[in-house]
C-alpha cells in the first residue's frame, strides 16, 4: 500500500526540511504538513498543510481519517532552554502529543510511529566521553525528563501493543535555510548568519564547551532510512544514539574564519551553559551504524563551508 504521511510540528527548524524530502521521496500528495500555526509560503503552496495541535488526539485523528494517514512524524515540542522557562508547558507538550500518537498506532488507526528524542536524555552522571547507548540517564532539565520518559513510553508500546515506533536522539542540529526554536545548541545556527552579516557574534556559551552537533543534512537522512529500514533492523525501541562531529564555540569560530579571516567572537555565557555542561561531548553512535548502517557525511570543514557559500551565494542575509 501506498504510505502517506503526516508530519505535526512540520514548520520548526527540522519539520520544514523533513517536509521538504519527504514530499520529494513520496510525492508532493502523499505528505501532509501540520503545524498549530502556518508556515513560510513555500511549505504552505508545496502540498497539503493542516493546522493541528499535537495535543489534541481526535483532532489528529480526523485528519488521519480525512488523508488515509499510514505513518506519523511526531516533530512537535518545546526545546530545551525554552522549556526551561515553562516546565509544566513543556511537559504537557511533549508528553501528551507522544501518547496521542502512541494510542493512534496502538488501536491501529496508523502503522508507523516516528518520534525525535535528544541527546538531552544525559545529565551529569553520563559518561561525557563516548557515551554509550545505555548508560546512566539522570537528565537536569525538564526537556531531558520528557525525553527519557517518552523513550520509556515509545518502548512499552513496541514491547505492550507491538507499536511500530522509530527513534532518534539528535544531538544540536544546524542548518543554514531554516532557524531553531530555542534549544541550546543555538549558537550554532547563529553564529553563521552573524559572521556573514555582522562579522562578530556574542557567545552564550563559553568557548571550551564541547557538544555533539549534526548538519541538517545527515540529521534529515538518518531520520528517513531509521523509518525506511526492515523492522528487524530496529533493535532499539527507546531511542537511537546519533552522532556526525563534536566541537567547541572555539573551533567553530577558528573553522569560519577561514572563509572570513576577520570574524570575531566574543563570549558571554548565560544559563545555557549549566545545561550544555549536563550533555555528552562525545556521542558513541555505534549501535545506529550496526543497526541500520548510519553513516553521516558531513564534519566540520564540509559543513562550514557549505553553511558559508551557501549563505553567501544566496545572499540569504544582509
Ligand atoms: P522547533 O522548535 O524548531 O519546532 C517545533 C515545531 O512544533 C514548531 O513549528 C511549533 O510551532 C510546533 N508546535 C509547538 N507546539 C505545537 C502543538 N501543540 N501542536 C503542533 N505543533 C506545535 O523544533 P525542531 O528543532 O524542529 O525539533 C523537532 C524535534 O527534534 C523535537 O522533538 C526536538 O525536541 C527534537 N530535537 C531537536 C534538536 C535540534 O537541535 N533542533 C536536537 C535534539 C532534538
Amino acid at each position: 500500500m501506498n504510505q502517506k504521511i503526516l508530519i505535526l510540528g512540520a514548520c520548526g527548524q527540522i519539520g520544514i526540511e523533513l517536509t521538504k524530502k519527504l514530499r520529494a521521496i513520496y510525492g508532493n500528495d502523499n505528505v501532509i504538513a501540520s503545524d498549530i500555526r502556518e508556515g513560510d509560503q513555500e511549505m504552505m503552496a508545496a502540498g497539503a498543510f493542516e493546522i493541528i495541535d499535537a495535543t489534541n488526539k481526535e483532532r489528529i485523528l480526523e485528519v488521519v481519517k480525512q488523508y488515509n494517514i499510514t505513518q506519523v512524524y511526531l516533530m512537535a515540542a518545546m526545546l530545551s532552554a525554552v522549556a526551561e522557562k515553562h516546565p509544566m508547558k513543556a511537559w504537557d507538550l511533549n508528553m501528551t502529543s507522544l501518547l496521542a500518537v502512541l494510542d493512534l498506532a496502538k488501536e491501529k488507526h496508523i502503522e508507523k510511529v516516528y518520534w525525535a528524542s535528544s541527546m538531552a536524555v544525559f545529565g551529569a552522571t553520563s559518561p561525557k566521553i563516548n557515551t554509550p547507548q545505555k548508560t546512566i540517564m539522570e537528565p537536569s532539565t525538564v526537556y531531558g525528563i520528557s525525553k527519557v520518559s517518552g523513550e520509556h513510553w515509545c518502548n512499552y508500546y513496541y514491547q505492550k501493543y507491538g507499536v511500530d515506533v522509530r527513534s532518534i536522539r539528535y544531538p544540536g542540529i544546524i542548518s543554514w535555510k531554516t532557524k531553531p526554536g530555542g534549544g541550546t545548541t543555538d549558537y550554532a545556527v547563529d553564529i553563521f548568519f552573524e559572521a556573514v552579516k555582522k562579522g562578530s557574534y556574542e557567545c552564550f556559551l563559553k568557548a571550551d564547551t564541547r557538544l555533539p552537533m549534526m548538519y541538517m543534512d545527515d540529521a534529515i537522512n538518518a531520520t528517513v532510512e531509521i523509518m525506511e529500514t526492515d523492522a528487524k533492523n530496529i533493535k532499539i525501541r527507546t531511542s537511537y544514539n546519533l552522532a556526525a562531529m563534536s566541537f567547541t564555540p572555539e573551533e567553530l569560530a577558528n573553522e569560519i574564519k577561514k572563509y572570513l579571516p576577520n570574524f570575531k567572537i566574543t563570549y558571554k555565557p548565560d544559563f545555557r551553559q549549566q545545561i550544555a555542561e549536563s550533555w555528552p561531548q562525545i556521542i558513541d553512535d555505534s549501535s545506529a551504524r550496526e543497526d541500520w548502517n548510519w553513516r553521516h557525511t558531513f564534519d566540520l570543514s564540509a559543513m562550514t563551508k557549505d553553511i558559508i557559500t551557501s549563505l553567501e551565494a544566496q545572499k540569504v542575509v544582509g
